[in-house]
Order: C-alpha cells, then sequence, then structure tokens
C-alpha cells in the first residue's frame, strides 16, 4: 500500500483530497492532536457524522476496519491506547474511529498497518 501525505492550508475541499490523497495530520508527542485531545476528537467525529453519515455499518465488506484511512499502525495504536483491536484513527477525518462503523466515504484497500519508507 501506498501512502501519501499532502499539507492541505485551512477550508481544505475533502472530496476533492479524497481523490488527490489524506491531509497531513497536526501531531502532539508524536500522535495525532485528536488522539490526545477528546474534544478535537468530538469535533472531528461529529463532522463525520454530520457531513458524511459515520455510523454503525450494515455491510461487514464494507467497514471502517477495511477502509484505506483505517489506521491502525503500531505506533497509532499507542497513540490511541486501546487494545480492544475495533478501534483505529481516520487519517480521512481526524478521529478516532470503530472498526465496525463506517461513512459514506468508505474506500478498500485498508487497513494502514505499517508505514512505506
Ligand atoms: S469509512 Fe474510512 S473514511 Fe469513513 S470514517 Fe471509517 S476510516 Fe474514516
Amino acid at each position: 500500500m501506498k501512502i501519501e501525505i499532502k499539507i492541505s492550508p485551512d477550508g481544505l475541499d475533502l472530496p476533492k483530497e479524497i481523490q488527490d490523497g489524506i491531509p497531513v495530520d497536526k501531531m502532539q508527542d508524536a500522535c495525532p492532536v485528536a488522539t490526545q485531545d477528546p474534544m478535537i476528537n468530538a469535533e472531528n467525529k461529529q463532522v463525520a457524522i454530520d457531513d458524511f453519515n459515520y455510523g454503525p455499518s450494515t455491510n461487514p465488506e464494507e467497514a471502517c476496519g477495511s477502509c484505506t484511512a483505517y489506521n491502525i499502525t503500531p505506533e497509532m495504536l499507542e497513540c490511541i491506547g486501546d487494545d480492544s483491536g475495533m478501534v483505529g484513527y481516520c487519517q480521512m477525518y481526524k478521529f478516532m474511529c470503530a472498526a465496525d462503523n463506517v461513512c459514506d466515504s468508505y474506500a478498500s484497500g485498508g487497513p494502514i498497518e505499517d508505514l512505506v519508507a
């Protein structure tokens, strides 16, 4: 899997970003801010709910756990601090999402398990 990191200005066009690549995260102590700040995580999650219908998946074949934006690298799991195996980080909308949920932006090809050199 190829991972592309881009720096995008505020007001980015997310559907366009989905085509062009996934925007880079703001980091805090080497972790995305949303994994360290519950308020930011909740805000970003609410955007996914309101604008992209994030919620329970009705199709097990299409869920966050197999989405190309679902990050479960060892480094990310350490940031998340959850060892249930059911929580990862959504690179697209910048929040900690559940493996068995999904949103309108689902794209097969995930999860992200290792960083590519
Ligand atoms: S389906 Fe993909 S883009 Fe949508 S919330 Fe889950 S991981 Fe993020």
